[in-house]
Order: structure tokens, then sequence, then C-alpha cells
């Protein structure tokens, strides 16, 4: 199947089945075009992932294409930001029609659930690998950055920590219980908080997707906005399916696995109790920003600070 039917045949109807009022033009012609209001930021961001790598080997297509679209729009919603549109670039070994066929399955019901339309792409023969930018848009000024965390505001995370690292071990378990499909729902579906952080976008002084742990991403907030923080460990959300599973690795894997993409978000003291309900019920505090620089554990179990380890993107292979 050559580069253009293969297109033509998978991923023009992508293109079509959504439109987006701002998406101008999308597949077809040498660039699409996306108009920006006056009134609106441009976020975009782009994210690579690699068999062996980022999925295991053999993974599921449909499960490819969910996650790595889902990781791509994360870090839109660590920005505050709306989806408007993709584009895809796919390294694949071979053009074969099944394996396209289901990722395209699980691109198009992914894109829908997060409200992207496709708006180009690329495909090239060599080892499998899929790259995603992602556009979204934010009210103008009002786009969420690492950078504003002050003295004082509370640290908050989204959610539940370390489920999707958790699952790793589950991921070749012929017929897994319910508590490790909870686990590997996490793994296999990631759901990026999209209104919780255009919720908080102007409201939160600084925000993180938690892509790499935890620690580490705690630790970009930290590092751009030139502060510290102490967290309290014993405040750190945990599912129940991690805590049976995992017992006492379970905080060491919301510390520091990474793929849960959780937001990590800083909130000055007074606006905390102001925020709307709905906002409060998917954040838990689990700190305060300090001066001194660093991240500073404590809780239950004693942690030292090792905040420095994380997901290294190097390090390992599936
Ligand atoms: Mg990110």
């Amino acid at each position: 199947m050559g580069e253009f039917d293969l297109i033509r045949r998978f991923f023009a109807p992508l293109a079509e089945r959504r439109g987006h009022p701002d998406l101008l033009l999308a597949i077809g012609d040498d660039c699409a075009i996306e108009r920006i209001t006056p009134d609106h930021d441009l976020v975009f961001s782009i994210d690579t992932q690699v068999e062996g790598v980022h999925f295991p080997h053999r993974y599921a297509p449909r499960r490819i294409a969910g996650r790595a679209l889902a990781a791509a729009t994360s870090d839109l919603a660590a920005m505050g930001a709306t989806p408007v549109c993709f584009t895809l670039a796919l390294t694949l070994p071979q053009a074969e029609p099944a394996w396209l066929s289901d990722f395209a399955k699980g691109l198009a019901e992914t894109a829908d659930r997060f409200g992207l339309a496709l708006a180009g792409g690329d495909t090239t023969r060599g080892p499998l690998s899929i790259t995603i930018q992602v556009h979204g848009t934010v009210a103008r000024g009002r786009a969420l950055r690492r950078s504003g965390a002050t003295p004082g505001d509370i640290v908050a995370v989204s959610g539940t920590l370390g489920d999707a690292g958790a699952a790793l071990d589950y991921l070749d378990v012929p017929s897994p219980d319910p508590l490790e499909d909870a686990l590997l729902a996490r793994y296999h579906s990631p759901v990026p908080r999209l209104e919780l952080g255009q919720a908080l976008a102007g409201v939160a002084s600084s925000a993180i997707d938690i892509s790499d742990g935890l620690a580490s991403d705690l630790g970009h907030i930290l590092e751009a906005s030139g502060v510290g923080a102490s967290v309290d460990t014993g405040r750190i959300p945990l599912s129940d399916a991690l805590k049976q599973l995992k017992g006492a690795n379970a905080l060491q894997l919301a510390l520091h696995a990474g793929d849960d993409y959780e937001l990590c978000v800083t909130i000055p003291g007074q606006d905390w109790q102001n925020l709307p309900g709905f906002v409060r019920e998917q954040l838990t505090a689990i700190g305060r920003i300090e001066e001194g620089a660093g991240l500073r554990l404590s809780g239950v179990n004693g942690c030292e600070d090792d905040s420095s380890r994380g997901y290294d993107h190097f390090g390992k292979d599936l």
C-alpha cells in the first residue's frame, strides 16, 4: 500500500469526521490552516512514543494510538487549554491494513473523546514510532505555566498517583484480576485532566502534568518558579488497587513512576477556599510551597529527599 492510499483509507476519514470551527483546512494541502482569534493564545506541544521505550513490543495498535494522543493532550491540560487539532507523524515497519485499521480506530475514539481534529500528518517506513503534535487555545494571557509558584501556595494533585507505573508489572498477565485490571486501565487509557486544567487557568499559580512521576514533575515547577516545597507523603492520594497490590511500595510508585497524566498544581491559599466544588473534588492538597529550594518529603514513611529520580527516557526498555 502506498503512502497516499494509506492516508486516504485510514486517516482522511478521521480528519473529516470532526470539524473544529478554528481548523479551516485539514488534510489534503501542503499545510493545514488554523485560525487563532485575537482573544486567544495558541499553545502547542509535541510528543514522541517509541516501541519498546514508551509502549511494549506487540502492543495493541488501538492502545498505541490512544495512549500517544492522550499523553500529548495531557500537556494541553497542564496549560489550561482547550484542544483544537493535532498532527501525526507515524513511522511503521510495514503498512499492514489490519494494524492500521485498529490504530485509526484508537485514534478516532481518543480524538473524539478529547475534542481534537486530525489536521495532517506524515507516514514513513522504519521502526515503529508515533509523534503527535497537539494544538489548543486558551484565553489570552491565562495559560498555566510552571513558573508561577509562590511561597505559601498549596501544592495539590488530581486523582491518584502510581497506578500506571504499577501496571507495568501486569502487562503480560493473561487474565488480570479486578485490582490488576484497575491499574492496567490507568496505563492503557490515560485520561488527561482537560476540564480541571481549563477551570484552573488564571487561578492556579503554576501547573504541570505528571508524566514522569510526582517528585520529578513537581521538581520542574520548583525549579521554574525558583522556590521549594514540603510535601506530606501521607497525603499523596493512592488508589485502593495500588495499596492492596503494592503495599509498602505504593508510595514509591506514586512519587517516582510515570504515565499517570494527573495534574500537579499550586494554588494561592486564599483561592483554595473559593475553588468551585467540582474542582476541589478532583484535587488533594499534599503540601506547601516554601522559599528554600528543593523538595522536602515528610510523612508516614519518613522518606528521604530523592527528588532527582523520575522516569528516565533513556534508562529502561519495556
Ligand atoms: Mg508535560
